[in-house]
């Protein structure tokens, strides 16, 4: 694996939560209903199983080169991107800085295929036994970058980042059923009904889910459905606010501002709300292009965004006692 491939591949994969979050949104591409992902104790280790479409034995070895992606086939396709990954590069990223074995079967093939490559090399390749679906087991992450490897965290701080990651990717699917464990823990379940609440509940606990209080609105170009917590739930972290757009996580300061908003004074000093907000808007005005990782997003039209937002927030706090 030469330098630069390795180079590249840090740009995708800055740590393990970076490449569980590509993992899961492959998984998420795939149209998978159920997904477990497994967390090694020293959070060197990722294993992410699937029930989605998975794939042929040649779409399994050419996933892993550079630009191999089924997702975009025209320049046109890059402007009304419907999936989360478009650019073809988080497999050969992670495979890259990481020992990674790939088992997967779609429905009609009478077997599975494996392969493992390892530091960006082929390592064995063949058809197993396999259960419809994908599943993805990268172990050794970091193993031929230590530079790299000494930004990481403790594993425990890797790992809640791992867990925050699949939380964020949980709650913008709530039609999947999402689970994630280590070793002696189960940190999270979703039961994939499709309603946010029961999300919110496998996240937040029952009692603040039951609690939290839907909003509901539509400006310009812009839906807006979601949940936002009574003030008294207020936390002292901005983790407790969720943004989706079109069904993809993404953090964006000017909506977590109109939320703050929307609360007109009902928060203490450093406080932050806690909500769930899905919004809906024309594929042409979200720019997803930003920035490799695609942890944000542009919109256009965001004055009358900000504005949904704040008077939707504020119209559902309303019903709370003063
Ligand atoms: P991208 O998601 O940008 O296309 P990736 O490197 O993440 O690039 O994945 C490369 C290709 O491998 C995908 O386009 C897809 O065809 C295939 N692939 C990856 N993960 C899965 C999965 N869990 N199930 C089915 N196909 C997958
Ligand atoms: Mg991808």
């Amino acid at each position: 694996p030469e330098l630069v491939h390795q180079i590249a591949a840090g740009e995708v994969v800055q740590r393990p939560a970076s490449a569980l979050k590509e993992l899961v949104e492959n998984s998420l591409d795939a149209g998978a209903r159920r997904i477990a992902v497994q967390i090694g104790e020293m959070a060197d280790e990722l294993r992410v199983s699937d029930d989605g479409e998975g794939m042929d034995p040649e779409d399994a070895r050419l996933c892993f080169r550079r630009h191999a992606t089924s997702k975009v086939r025209t320049l046109a396709d890059l402007d009304r991107i419907g999936t989360l990954g478009f650019r073809g590069e988080a497999l050969a990223a992670i495979s890259a800085i990481a020992d990674v074995e790939l088992l997967t079967k779609t429905a009609h093939a009478p077997s599975g295929y494996r392969v493992r490559v390892v530091g960006g090399a082929l390592a064995e390749e063949g058809p197993a036994p396999a259960p419809d679906g994908t599943s993805v087991w990268a172990r050794r992450l970091f193993f031929n970058t230590p530079a790299r490897r000494r930004f990481l965290k403790s594993a425990g701080a890797e790992r809640r980042a791992c867990v925050q990651i699949a939380t964020g990717l949980a709650i913008a699917r709530p039609d999947v059923a999402l689970e994630v464990r280590s070793k002696d823990a189960e940190h999270l379940a979703t039961p994939g009904s499709g309603d946010a609440r029961d999300v919110m509940a496998a996240v937040l606990g029952v009692e603040l889910a039951s609690q939290m209080l839907a909003l509901e609105g539509e400006r310009g170009p812009f839906r807006l459905r979601g949940l936002v917590a009574p003030s008294r739930w207020s936390r002292r972290s901005r983790d407790h606010l969720w943004i989706v757009v079109n069904g993809r996580w993404v953090e964006d300061r000017s909506i977590a501002a109109a939320v703050v908003r929307g609360f007109e004074g009902r928060l203490d000093a450093g406080r932050f709300p806690v909500a769930v907000l899905y919004l809906e808007v024309d594929p042409d005005l979200v720019d997803v292009n930003v920035h490799p990782a695609k942890w944000h997003v542009r919109l256009r039209d965001d004055r009358d965004l900000f504005a949904l937002v704040a008077a939707s927030v504020e119209r559902a706090l309303r019903s709370e006692p003063p």
